[in-house]
Parts: C-alpha cells; sequence; structure tokens
C-alpha cells in the first residue's frame, strides 16, 4: 500500500516537473519582442588577459569597438537596413590596423596577407563570401557583392579579385595590409617553431606552436532592423602563418557567419579548423529552430559544450528575431560590444 502511494506521489511530481519545463520553453517561444533594432560585434576572442595590457592598448580597443558600433546603430536607428549596418560597421573595423582584419590582418607563412570575409541575410538566406583575398581594401563589400552582383556564393583568390575591380571596389597595393606588429609576430612563430621541428607536433609547425594561448582578432557583426531583417557578416586575416592557401571558417558560411530571419545571426571568431568541423553558426540556428532553444541556450551549448568538447576554442556574437543578444566564447576574453533600441552601450574585452 505504501508502495503504491510513494508510486503515485512520485508520477504526480514528475508530471509537475514537465508542465513547468513545457511552460518555460513555450513562453520563450511566445517572448516579446526585447528590442526593436539592435547591434552586436566581436573583434576576435583569444588568450586576451589584463595583466598583459596597457590602459593605453585597451582604451584603444574600447574606442575603436565604440566607434564602430555607434556608426551601425545610428544606421538601424534612422531605419536603415542591418545589411547596410553590419557592412559599415565592420569597415571600420577593417580600416583600424588593430584587428586581424582589412588593414590588420596577419601574415601567412610566405609574408602575405590573405584576407577572408562573409555576409549573410536572414530574410532570403542570400550569402556572400570571398577566400584568399590579397589586394582588395574591403573584404565584407566584396562579400557583399558577391552576393548581389553574381550567380555564386563564393569566390577565391584571383578571381575574387578580377570581380572586385569589375564591380569598382577599392583595390589597393598589397603592401597596405602590411603593418610592422603582424609582420614581427610571423618571425615570432616561426622562429619558435624552428626550435620545435624536432618535435612531432605536426600543428606547431604551420601555426602558432602555442595556439591555445592565441589571439583571434577577426572581425564580426549582426544586426536586426525596424524590418525585423537579421544580417551577419565576419572579416578576417585568418591565422599567422597559414600555408598552402589555408581557409579558415570566416568566409563560410555556416561556419563564420550565419543569418536566418527565423531564428538568429551569428558571426564566429576563433581556431577556424574547429569552427568548420562543428558548423557553429549554423548549429546555434539550427537547435533554435529545431529543438526551440533560446539564442542564450544555443550559443551555450555549441560553444560551451560541443566546442570545447573538440578542442576547439574562440566565440561568437549573435543575436535573435526578438532583438536579444548573446556574447560566448570559451577563451579568456573577446573584444566585444553591443547596444539595444535604448541606445545602451555595453563593451567589453576580458570575461567578466
Ligand atoms: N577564425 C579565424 C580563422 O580561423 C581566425 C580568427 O577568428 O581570428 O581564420
Amino acid at each position: 500500500m505504501k508502495n503504491t502511494i510513494y508510486l503515485i506521489l512520485t508520477f504526480f511530481i514528475f508530471i509537475g516537473c514537465k508542465s513547468e519545463t513545457a511552460t518555460n520553453t513555450s513562453s520563450e517561444k511566445t517572448a516579446t519582442q526585447t528590442n526593436n533594432f539592435a547591434i552586436i560585434i566581436h573583434g576576435g576572442a583569444g588568450t586576451i588577459l589584463k595583466k598583459n595590457m596597457t590602459d593605453e592598448k585597451e582604451k584603444a580597443y574600447q574606442q575603436k569597438l565604440t566607434e564602430a558600433i555607434k556608426i551601425g546603430h545610428t544606421i538601424l536607428k534612422n531605419g536603415g537596413t542591418s545589411q547596410e549596418a553590419v557592412i559599415k560597421t565592420i569597415q571600420v573595423m577593417e580600416e583600424s590596423p588593430l584587428f586581424n582584419a582589412g588593414k590588420g590582418a596577419v601574415f601567412t607563412h610566405e609574408e602575405t596577407n590573405e584576407l577572408d570575409a562573409s555576409f549573410m541575410v536572414g530574410k532570403t538566406l542570400n550569402a556572400g563570401a570571398v577566400a584568399g583575398v590579397t589586394n582588395v581594401k574591403s573584404p565584407i563589400e566584396l562579400a557583399v557583392k558577391v552576393m548581389t552582383d553574381s550567380d555564386h556564393v563564393m569566390l577565391s583568390g584571383k578571381g575574387a579579385s578580377i570581380f572586385a575591380k569589375e564591380k569598382g571596389l577599392e583595390i589597393v597595393d598589397p603592401t597596405y595590409f602590411y603593418t610592422e606588429k603582424r609582420f614581427q609576430s610571423l618571425q615570432r612563430i616561426k622562429n619558435r617553431n624552428k626550435t620545435q621541428l624536432d618535435h612531432d607536433d605536426k600543428k606547431a609547425a604551420f601555426y602558432d606552436a602555442d595556439i591555445k594561448n592565441a589571439k583571434f582578432g577577426t572581425v564580426g557583426c549582426v544586426a536586426l532592423d525596424k524590418n525585423g531583417n537579421i544580417a551577419a557578416g565576419t572579416s578576417t586575416g585568418g591565422m599567422t602563418n597559414k600555408r598552402w592557401g589555408r581557409i579558415g571558417d570566416a568566409p563560410i558560411i555556416g561556419s563564420g557567419t550565419y543569418a536566418n530571419n527565423k531564428t538568429c545571426g551569428v558571426s564566429s571568431t576563433g581556431w577556424g579548423e574547429y569552427f568548420i568541423r562543428s558548423q557553429v553558426a549554423y548549429d546555434i540556428s539550427a537547435q533554435m529552430e529545431y529543438q526551440q532553444k533560446s539564442l542564450k541556450e544555443a550559443t551555450a551549448d555549441v560553444i560551451q559544450n560541443k566546442l570545447t568538447k573538440l578542442g576547439g576554442t574562440g566565440g561568437v556574437v549573435a543575436l535573435d528575431k526578438n532583438g536579444n543578444m548573446a556574447f560566448e566564447f570559451n577563451t579568456a576574453g573577446m573584444y566585444r560590444a553591443s547596444m539595444n533600441d535604448k541606445g545602451d552601450l555595453v563593451v567589453k574585452i576580458y570575461k567578466e
């Protein structure tokens, strides 16, 4: 008799718990708009520690992130499209030597700069991307042109440059991308690798010998405009000492960038090989679409659980159709900023 009562009690407790979860889930599904428009950016994740940062450097990053996000925010506030906001915001960061994108791109093993970028709009699922570009000032602009002015999604190398010229985009001499800081980083890695080549750590021979402590300076932006359209873009120089035409996740739709008005927009930064294998950006959207997860739950699962288990490091910025925003990373820091429709600005570098 006692056992039967316990059994019945356990049954009702179980049902009670279940229905609470269901209520939570459905309340998320019908969540009201948090922000009518919003914008979120990153300037790379990695081993960014306060103890290694000067006040001057910290301020420079904060100022550039603020300048970039305010440009996009003003466009959105004035009724502009998320597409325009993402392009203009990323271009500010591409023009700054602080980030590993555009002007500040890292060097390849051959001491050249090869840039990658991608862009996607959530309304139509249209996308454009470029890889291994050496003389186009704004790779993000070129990625958008591939989307709007070609029948293709991804162009690479020389062909991408010819296309850029034909479309009248600004072409620069490859020396435009030379910065002493990035050049010295390459030399440091090469010298370190020379002493390590006897060891059979193959990855170390190609990239930073201490890649787990690397800094990824890719830039990315996701925006939601007043019409409910999401756009996302990512731009990078890739990884220092890359070889053989290596392409990372940044120009891969679904890995480095993804946008879908039904779910969210995402831009990634981190160790590209792992982001490609994990399909990071699309997985976040898929978890929201097929498992009804919230943006927070989906980004946390993909970065803190799936990517981390695989050994990947980095992070994402993401924004959903209701204007909720998420920063998620498994590194010590990530250059990042967000602004909502009230104009509240968040700029952060370290974990907290
Ligand atoms: N994800 C980029 C790549 O692997 C690097 C970065 O985020 O800085 O090319």
